[in-house]
């Protein structure tokens, strides 16, 4: 009898004989090549790790819904969105951004927060970061800037020098350094944390009218941060505390929650608001343009497989579904490359089918073959369009909402410089305590910067934000505000 329930086998499923001992010429060896068992079981060890995102690549997840908790039909034809009391079933990853897969999870770094809602008009991906701005705006500076986040090719180190000199000469980034560098650099949890879409989306509603989009995700556990000192005694007792805390509150049933909330703008409002709308280095004043009620995020399930679930999770800005379009904002059009083209490299070409990824609705298309395509490929079905074999078809109600463009092919920056006020809003809206930790969490970070000439730039910005700052941070430095900016 070779067959038994339990069985181990070879992954072509047959019996294996022996997985302690390898197969030898005598009892001392050598090895033989005819133990396939041993060679396939060695061989698949090696392929065990795809690659690693090069950022976000320490992660954790879990699965929830959303319920719609206000009317918002007026706005999208989403229909995930469409009545009071809809729920839809859902996964979240949040992550660190510099650190690699086996990275502390207590650093100081914004905190991706990608969901993914299985709606019945296939996946939306909300990928936000629990930051509502970002440090630049135009995608083709991203890879140098996440050069100086990962570590210098010849020390193998982390290089604040590298790390302040960009940002002082990209003075987009003020605004949010100046969150990263806030208590809320560092949350005290992953579930004590605000997210937010950060760019700016649109929604069109039944009847073709859009609106500008920015969404807010707020943290129903209250926010939460941690002091320095705590999180890298933490970091270094407990690397994976962010993920375990997760992990064990949804185990034990004390389930985190977030409330939905947006900021909707007229369109025709961009050509006029005081910032560029669709800069994401900006935010849209909560004043100018209130908040309002979507619903409410639960998590309630932890994976059943770190790998299957977290590790093959792949999220794009853009996938996105009828009601939600784009906007403008350089940053995001890039992204809409970047994500998919990452996740195609690696986790594969057809990474959409995996079942973490799958969506919950019917995919029905003409693309075919590809590594890994495991499922059955379209089968005997039409694999062309135009056909005469009732092949699915294209709903013209469904196309993204068109609207006009002018102006001149060419590479050019926003042309709204102001890099201060917002910066400066923020050092303003905090409190004495507050302001002194953020004094003090930016002078620590750039003691260590070797060039005097960027600290003096980079003072220089934070003068510019609010005199006040700039000067605290001078003096911590032991330096003065160059003259030219006061
Ligand atoms: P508002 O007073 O209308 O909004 C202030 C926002 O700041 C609220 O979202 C509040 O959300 C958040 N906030 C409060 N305390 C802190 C803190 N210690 N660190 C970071 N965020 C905090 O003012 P404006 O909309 O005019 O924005 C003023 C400044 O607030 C901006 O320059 C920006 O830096 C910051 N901000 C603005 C956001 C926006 O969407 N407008 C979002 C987040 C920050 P909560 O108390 O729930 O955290």
């Amino acid at each position: 009898m070779t067959t038994n329930k339990n069985n181990l086998t070879t992954s072509w499923g047959a019996p294996v004989g022996d997985n302690q001992n390898s197969m030898t010429a005598g009892s001392r060896g050598p090895t033989l090549i005819q133990d396939v068992h041993l060679l396939e079981k060695l061989a698949h060890f090696n392929r065990e790790r795809v690659p690693e995102r090069v950022v976000h690549a320490k992660g954790a997840g879990a699965h929830g819904y959303f319920e719609v908790t206000n009317d918002v039909s007026a706005y999208t034809k989403a229909v995930f969105l469409s009545e009071v009391g809809k729920r839809t079933p859902l996964f979240v990853r949040f992550s660190t951004v510099a650190g690699e897969n086996g990275s502390a999870d207590t650093v100081r770094d914004p905190r991706g927060f990608a969901v993914k809602f299985y709606t019945e008009e296939g996946n939306y991906d909300l990928v936000g970061n629990n930051t509502p701005v970002f440090f630049i705006r135009d995608a083709i500076k991203f890879p140098d800037f996440i050069h100086t986040q990962k570590r210098d090719p010849r020390t193998h180190l982390k290089n604040p020098t590298a790390v302040w000199d960009f940002w002082s000469l990209s003075p987009e980034s003020l605004h949010q350094v100046s969150i990263l560098m806030s208590d809320r650099g560092i949350p005290a949890t992953l579930r004590h944390m605000h997210g937010f879409g950060s760019h700016t989306f649109k929604w069109v509603n039944a009847e073709g009218d859009g609106v500008w989009v920015k969404y807010h995700f707020k943290t129903e556990q209250g926010v939460k941060n941690l002091a320095p000192d705590v999180a890298a005694k933490i970091a270094g007792e407990n690397p994976d505390y962010h993920t375990e805390d997760l992990f064990n509150a949804i185990e034990k049933g004390d389930l985190p929650s977030w409330k939905l909330y947006v900021q909707i703008m007229p369109l025709e409002d961009a050509d006029t608001y005081r910032f560029d709308p669709f800069d994401v280095t900006k935010v849209w004043s909560q004043k100018d343009y209130p908040l309002i009620e979507v619903g409410r995020m639960v998590l309630d399930r932890n994976p059943e497989n770190y790998f299957a679930e977290v590790e093959q999770a792949t999220f794009s800005p853009g996938t996105l579904v009828p009601g939600i379009d784009v906007s403008p904002d350089k940053m995001l059009q890039g992204r809409l490359f970047a994500y998919s083209d990452a996740h195609r490299y690696r986790v594969g070409a057809n990474h959409q089918a995996l079942p973490i990824n799958r969506p919950r609705s019917e995919v029905k298309n003409y693309q075919r073959d590809g590594q890994m395509r495991f499922d059955d490929n379209g089968g005997r079905s039409v694999y062309y369009e135009p056909n005469s074999f009732s092949g699915p078809t294209e709903s013209h109600e469904n196309k993204q909402a068109a609207y006009p463009v002018s102006g001149v092919a060419d590479s050019v920056a926003y042309d709204h410089n102001n890099h201060y006020t917002q910066a400066g809003d923020l050092y303003r809206l905090l409190n004495e305590d507050e302001r002194t930790r953020l004094v003090a969490n930016i002078v620590e970070a750039m003691k260590p910067v070797e060039k005097e000439e960027i600290k003096l730039r980079q003072i220089q910005h934070f003068y510019k934000a609010d005199p006040d700052y700039g000067k605290r941070i001078a003096d911590g430095l032991g330096l003065s505000v160059p003259q030219q900016v006061k």
